[in-house]
């Protein structure tokens, strides 16, 4: 009777979730005696784009969960798609030569809303799984086609394309690659297109063709006739928002073109509306032979990811692939698909891609344009329904804080005390709130960010740092 009783969230005590989170829950990207010794702030509901921890605190969501939460907590479309899913067939896998009306209606409507070259799909359980798939598809691919020597996939610094063996290869994380000994072979990575860090003497747009270039150089290195692939986040979400020059992508895609390199947009985070277009590739102009997805598909409300392939590969593949040793368990899970099939559905009937597009993304533009007044910010940046703030220690020559004092961390802290959920990446700080806000959420959201970097630079001047 009491294990039942203490199983159900009314009957703890945030300290008691503390306690047993600390004593058996390892959490991903966590440093586990420290957060042990700290505590985890545990988050016990949530509806629209706000969410209630287990003090009972209200906090605005401007993460979206992990950048997911596109239609906003509570849905009841998304939560009876589930449910009658669970009722009607709760699995079925498609490997036995089987699918499910769930996972057949899903493919289907993703051909629709994705750009025209893509006509297929290959369903993974997320967004690392999907990248991992990518690898295995354009090395399939090229080896089909009697080019098994095509085998380099070129990513960049401080890429994130997940946690996997092949998804943290990919990505360009140097934390990431010093432990497991990644990335694995045939991965090789250039520099970013963060013209605030690289691009400084140049315009953006000189700058996004020089970083464009970087791409050509490498290629030329390794030798055309061995590069497979060029992958990419449209914008880079995880290392920091970082919205590249408008000249990058279409030069990218000219110099893929030139060598008959595959482009992968991968769009896990820009997908699903995100930049105010359905994908971000269509934000930024190319047109991709594979894209990844996962977050915005099912606006997380359970995990689902998948590769759209164009026809380029599909073609090959059907034609003359044969068996394609690879797959899912959970590949097509039909309850993910019928929650994706309501998520869209959402998305479409409530104009929300537009929305983002013609009001909340200007609006947001606008209102993270007015921050750039304050000390402590350096830059902004902005694309549809994401935010960038680079906090910097010399606002006149944009010199940034020694990396030890970790300033966005004492921002972060702020925020976390304030109600808002605002991510650092290093000192940048930044938001993806869910795609359903208002205009007056964003006033909030707005002033909320105000009030931390406020907190933020009283505590600065107070410690000396703004001393170069
Ligand atoms: C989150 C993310 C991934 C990894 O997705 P998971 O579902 O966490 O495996 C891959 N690529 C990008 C761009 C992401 O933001």
């Amino acid at each position: 009777m009491n294990a039942i009783l203490k199983s159900t969230t009314a009957t703890r005590s945030t300290q008691e979730w503390q306690a047993a989170d600390a004593a058996h829950y390892l959490h991903p990207f966590t440093d586990f005696k420290s957060l042990a010794n700290k505590g985890s702030r545990v988050i016990v509901s949530a509806d629209n784009i706000y969410l209630r921890d287990s003090d009972g605190h209200k906090i605005l969501d401007a993460m979206s969960g992990l950048w997911c939460v596109n239609v906003g907590y509570g849905r009841k479309e998304l939560i009876e798609a589930a449910t009658k899913q669970m009722t009607e067939l709760p699995f079925y896998n498609s490997f036995f030569q089987t699918a499910t009306p769930p996972a057949i209606e899903l493919a289907e409507l993703l051909s629709e809303v994705t750009p025209p070259q893509f006509k297929h799909v290959f369903f993974s359980g997320s967004g690392s799984e999907g990248n991992d798939t990518v690898v295995r598809m354009v090395r399939r691919y090229w080896d089909v086609l009697g080019q098994p020597e095509r085998t380099v996939i070129i990513s960049r610094n401080n890429a994130y394309h997940g946690s996997t063996m092949a998804g943290a290869s990919l990505g360009g994380m140097s934390g990431m690659h010093a432990q497991g000994g990644l990335p694995i072979p045939g991965i090789t990575h250039i520099e970013q297109p963060f013209w605030f860090e690289l691009g400084q003497g140049l315009s953006r747009d000189e700058f996004g063709l020089k970083a464009a270039g970087w791409l050509e150089t490498k290629i030329l290195e390794v030798g055309a006739d061995k590069v497979a692939a060029f992958i990419g986040e449209p914008v880079q979400g995880a290392g920091g928002v970082i919205v590249p020059p408008e000249t990058y992508w279409p030069e990218i895609q000219r110099i893929c073109d030139k060598y008959g390199v595959l482009v992968v947009s991968d769009e896990v985070i820009c997908g699903f509306g995100r930049t105010g277009h359905w994908f971000g590739c269509e934000r930024f102009g190319f047109q991709p032979d594979l894209m990844t997805f996962a977050k915005g598909v099912t606006s997380g409300y359970i995990p689902l990811g998948g590769v759209m392939v164009g026809e380029r590969i599909a073609t090959v593949l059907i034609e003359q692939g044969g068996e394609f040793n690879h797959g899912y368990t959970y590949s097509g899970h039909p309850v993910a698909c019928a929650v994706a099939l309501a998520n869209i559905r959402v998305l479409q009937r409530e104009g929300i891609v537009e929305r983002v597009h013609d009001d909340l993304g200007p609006y947001m533009a606008q209102q993270f344009a007015t921050l750039s007044e304050h000390p402590l910010v350096g830059e902004v940046q902005t694309c549809g329904l994401m935010g960038a703030v680079q906090l910097v220690q010399d606002k006149a020559s944009g010199k940034t804080f020694p990396s030890a004092l970790d300033v966005g961390m004492v921002c972060r802290g702020h925020c976390f005390g304030n109600g808002l959920i605002m991510r650092a990446v290093g000192d940048r700080m930044i938001v993806a709130p869910p795609l359903v806000i208002t205009r007056a959420q964003i006033d909030e959201m707005m002033a909320l960010i105000r009030r931390c970097l406020d907190l933020t630079l009283t505590d600065a001047t107070r410690q000396g740092w703004l001393r170069a």
